[in-house]
Formats: C-alpha cells, structure tokens, sequence
C-alpha cells in the first residue's frame, strides 16, 4: 500500500475533551474521528488493526470449536421481557430503545443472551447437538451515563460475544475453561499483558466469572492482588482479611446515652471520645437499594474504620443499583439529622445488614437515632436485634490478602474481557430446552464470553506508547513496516525504497510505502506518531554511505543498517515478533 493512496491525517493538537494517553494518541494519529459524545468514526488505519485482532479472536475461538454467527442488532422487547432484563435495561437506561412503523419496540444490543438463547433453543433440541459454542463480532450500543477516554468508554463499539450451550456443569465448566485458555492466548498474540481477576457478574448475572484485564495506569478498575498466592480480584469482589476490633472478649458494659452536640463523622468522634477509637465504632450507613418499581431502605452497619462497597451491597439487596439517602429522607426516616444513625430503635422501614467487621464486638459506640446524640457500650443482640451478617466491605492495599495473609497490592486494569457461567439462567426464563438421554426436557447450561475489541485497540495503546508516539505491538499493527522515501524528487533514492518495498511485499510483510511530498523530518514525526513498528528511511546516508535509517519502535532503537542487509535484518524482527500460537 502507498500512503499516497492511504488518507493518512495527522493533527498538531491534541483535542480538548482528551484526558487518557490513547485517545490524545489516537485523536491525533488520525485513527479515529469523534461524531459526538461516545461515537466514533474508525479510520482506515485504525480498522486495520481491528481487522488484525478480529482474525486472532476468529483463529483462537474457531480453535476451541466456536462457530461464528451474526445476530440482529435490534431486539425487540417481547424477547427481553421474557428474560426478565428488558425493564432492568430500561430502568439503568443502557439500552437504548425505539419503534418501528407498526409500533413494535426494540431495544439495540448492549449485550445478546436472549437473542443467542432463542436461536439455541429453538434449534437444539437433543442432547446429541451438544455441546454447541457460538460467536459473533458485532457492534454493540450502550447509554454509558459517561462516554469518555476515547475508544475506551463509548457509546457503540465492537464487541465479540460468545455463548456456550452444554447438557450440563460439567460441560459448562469445560466450555469455560476452554474460552479462559483462548482468551490468555488471544491477548498474549495482540502482544498485550493482560491478566484474569475474579469479578462480579454485573447485569449479565450468573455464578462463575473472570475479568480479563491489561495493567495501564488509566485503568478505570482497580485490581487488588495477593502475590504469594496468586489471588487477584477487582475491587469490586476483593476480599481481605483485617484484624478483629481491639473491643473482642472484652466484659459487656450497660449501654448509656451521650450529648454529643453537632458530631457526626467518625472522624469528630474521634476527637470527641479521644478514649475510643475508629475500630470501636459502628457507622450506619443509610441507603436504598432501588428496584424495578420500588425502592427499599436499607442501614448497613460497619466498622468505623471501614468503607462500604456498593457493588457489594447491591448483590445482597437484590436491587438494581444503590443510592444514598438525601438528608430529608434521612430525616423523615428516622426522626434525626444526618450523622446519628445507629442500629438501636432505628425504624421497622429498614432492612438491616451488618459487614462481617461489626461480628464480635463489645461495646461499641454508635448513632442513637435522636440528633446530638449517641450510644456507648451497644452490644447487638441485646441492645438491638442481632443482624444478618454479610461482606460487604470494601478491600483495600495492604490489608491482609485472603489466602495467605499477605499484603494485598493495588494495580490499575483496564477490563478488555469478561468470562460468566450463567448456568441456566436464560434458557430456564426463556424455556431452551434440549431432550436428556431420559426422553426429558432439560434446560440449556449456557456461558458468556466478551471481548471489547475496540477498547482491545485503546488498551494497546495506552500500555504500550513512547515519547515519540503510538507503538503498536506487531501482530496488530496497521502495517507491521514502513519504507519512507525521504526525498521523493531524487530519482535514485525513489527507486531503491521502491525497491525495498517491493521485497517487502513478496516475502509477505504488511509493508507501507510512504511516497508523500513533505519534509523528510515532518514524515518521520507524522510515522512515528501513528506508531508503527519498524520505520525504514532512504534518505542521505543511503547515497552518502550506503546505509538506510532504521527505527526500531519495540526496541527503543535508532540505527543505521547497510543497504543490502536491512531487509533481511527486518524482516528477521517482524517474524520473531508476530507471535503465531504460543505453547500453553
Ligand atoms: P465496564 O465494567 O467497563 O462498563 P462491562 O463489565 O459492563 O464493562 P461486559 O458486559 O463485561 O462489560 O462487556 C464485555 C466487554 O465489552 C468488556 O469486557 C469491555 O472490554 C467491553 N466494553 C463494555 N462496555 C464498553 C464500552 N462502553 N466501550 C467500549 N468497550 C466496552
Ligand atoms: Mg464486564
């Protein structure tokens, strides 16, 4: 290919919405145009290399025995009424909806279980059929309440999803495993460093699931991982182990009631009772768990030294999402400003859920549900009713990991795959269901795969750039080399790059030709920036001494290669940096 014939766009400036590295990079490489909020137009360069990632998934996942589809983008209600989702998608309004002519309402694609569900059901009908695994690369929408970082978080973007369908766990937990060594595989051949965390299934619900994620200080997830046992979670699932409160054993003392004018925050308690420290404190932290048409009060006690984690609370309240209390239903709930909740005589409105950290102790002190006052010397059970126990916690660095004990260290991710076992589900809501070798009917064992193979490219980016620009890894690289005629009216250095192009070519490399009329340090900049892997310049040390200018972006090198050996010496690198299927 020429460049001359390529569309290439380059921009000085960065755009100003841009906050990450990636979409400085890729706004100004020219590899994506921005529409609007969270739309994006895929340049030519750009779509190369998702084409290039799109045939890694395609190897990996034909390898496993996944069978590529196409489903319908619009998918009309009836259908995710069955399931039950269409009027939680509505509710979170991630799902976009409209009607055609007749009326009919559809919802476009955020993600496709019922679709695929229907397809399976409808088609498997014996045990015999199974197992079966289908994928398809397609464009999914989604109303993210915040577009933003470019490709990361948008609003359409390219989605693989796969589902699997099994005759029962065992299956499933096979079909799993199988997806979890194709997706190490397809990240390690896009040349990117990604790792498996345990995660929280989120709305696609289910038992089992892994988050797939690439090490980028951008990462929107944060990670925290035990290293002596390999223990590795999100945030929103960690799991730590903290030392039980100093009040442990100690004797019950009668609980009593304290003026404690306009303190409200652990902090001012702190100060207020200089004697009782944080860990000896209950906060209650009141909220409500919001569901389709309702929503429910909930006081979650927990230590004072401790956070409440919200993805956590919202999987034990069932509800769609969690808010917090605005300080008039605060006051109208309990009969107190905000900042003197506590577990003794709050209202019969709320549910109460205790975090495993409040388990044990004596003696504690909390709200007392009256403005400018608290508890001394609570002791549950007695004072209140004993409540119902459950993590709901928020890990954080350097507590205790979960396994060994050891500190847990934070990293930044940036979630480029999800694995779920949804078990059955949809198949159960939605009736797919297969013959058993019984003559019964039995529903579908299913699980769902994601890949975000756009956000795939943003990720790339942002673990892997340089000072200079975008360095693509090579298995997905527009073009894996570029020869640049820096002179194009010098007769002779035009016909040794063409040269060189030319044996490019035939030994099979994606090689660029860059034939443009411009300034020899312009191009060189403009070819940096857009980031690919070797740069192949015939300029004047070529006539000068023979030798052609290389820029080796995997290396971090700049060198100077005799003429006659540089097109064996690159396509050496190139080749040993493609990664064709590693050994597990
Ligand atoms: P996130 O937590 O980042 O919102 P998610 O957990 O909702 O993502 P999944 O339902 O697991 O996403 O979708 C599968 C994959 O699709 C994700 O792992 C991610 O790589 C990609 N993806 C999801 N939402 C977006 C988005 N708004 N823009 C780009 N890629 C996305
Ligand atoms: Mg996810």
């Amino acid at each position: 290919m020429r460049a001359t014939q390529l569309h290439l766009v380059t921009y000085r400036n960065d755009p100003a919405d841009a906050e990450v590295l990636s979409h400085r990079l890729m706004a100004r490489a020219g590899y994506i145009h921005k529409l609007s909020a969270g739309l994006y137009v895929y340049g030519p360069l750009l779509w190369r290399t998702l084409k290039k990632v799109q045939d890694i998934v395609r190897e990996e996942l034909d390898g496993i025995g996944g069978l590529e589809v196409q489903l319908p983008i619009l998918q009309d209600q009836a259908l995710w009424e069955k399931s039950g989702r269409w009027d939680l998608y509505q509710a979170s309004r991630t799902m976009l909806s409209t009607q055609d002519r007749k009326g009919t309402t559809y919802g476009l694609a955020p993600t496709a279980e019922e679709v695929v569900t229907d397809y399976a059901g409808a088609t498997i009908k014996s045990y015999k059929q199974l197992p079966v695994s289908l994928y398809q690369i397609h464009t999914k929408f989604r109303d993210e309440i915040r577009p933003r970082f470019g490709l990361m978080r948008v609003k359409e973007f390219l989605m693989k999803d796969g589902y699997s369908f099994d005759a029962d766990e065992a299956g499933l937990d096979a079909r799993y495993e199988a997806f979890r060594g194709a997706y190490v595989r397809i990240f390690q051949r896009c040349g990117l460093e990604a790792f498996g965390v345990d995660a929280d299934p989120g709305d696609i619900g289910g038992s089992g699931s892994m988050e797939f994620m690439v090490a980028a200080d951008a990462g929107e997830d944060a990670i925290l991982i035990e290293e002596s046992s390999g223990y590795a979670a999100n945030v929103e699932k960690a799991e730590s182990r903290i030392a039980p409160s100093p009040s442990e054993g100690d004797a019950a003392r009668p609980m009593r009631r304290e003026h404690t004018p306009d303190i409200r925050t652990v902090e001012q308690l702190e100060g207020f009772f200089p004697e009782i420290s944080a860990d000896r404190m209950v906060k209650t932290v009141l909220c409500k768990a919001v569901h389709i048409d309702s929503e429910q009060p909930w006081a979650v006690l927990i230590r004072g030294d401790q956070e409440v984690n919200e993805v956590k609370l919202r999987n034990h309240t069932g509800g769609l999402g969690i808010k917090m209390l605005t300080d008039t239903e605060i006051e109208s709930l309990t009969g107190a400003k905000p900042g003197f909740a506590g577990p003794v005589g709050l209202p019969e409105a709320f549910e109460i859920v205790a975090d495993h950290s409040v388990r044990g102790m004596v003696n504690l002190l909390c709200g007392a549900n009256t403005t400018d006052e608290h508890c001394l010397d609570v002791n549950l059970g007695r004072d209140c009713p004993m409540p119902t126990f459950a993590d709901v916690r928020t890990a954080r660095a350097g507590e205790p990991g979960p396994r060994n004990g050891d500190p847990l260290i934070e990293r930044r991710g940036i979630e480029v795959g999800h694995i779920f076992k949804l078990g059955t589900k949809y198949s159960a809501a939605m009736g797919a269901t297969f013959t058993d070798p019984n003559g019964k009917p039995q529903p579908l064992v299913m699980g769902c795969y994601g890949i975000g193979v756009s956000r795939v490219a943003a990720a790339a980016v942002e673990q892997q750039s340089d000072d200079l620009g975008i360095r693509w890894p090579v298995p997905i690289a527009p073009f894996e080399v570029v020869v640049a005629c820096l002179s194009v009216k010098d007769e002779e250095l035009v016909a040794a790059a063409e040269g060189l192009y030319a044996q490019f070519r035939e030994a099979g490399i994606d090689v660029l030709y860059d034939d443009r009329k411009m300034g020899a340090g312009a191009k060189m900049k403009d070819l940096e920036l857009m980031g690919f892997p070797f740069l192949v310049y015939v300029g004047r040390s070529w006539k000068q001494d023979g030798q052609a200018e290389v820029r080796d972006r995997p290396a971090g090198e700049k060198t100077l290669i005799a003429k006659d050996e540089v097109f064996e010496t690159i396509a050496r690198s190139v080749r040993s940096q493609r990664r064709g299927l590693l050994p597990e």
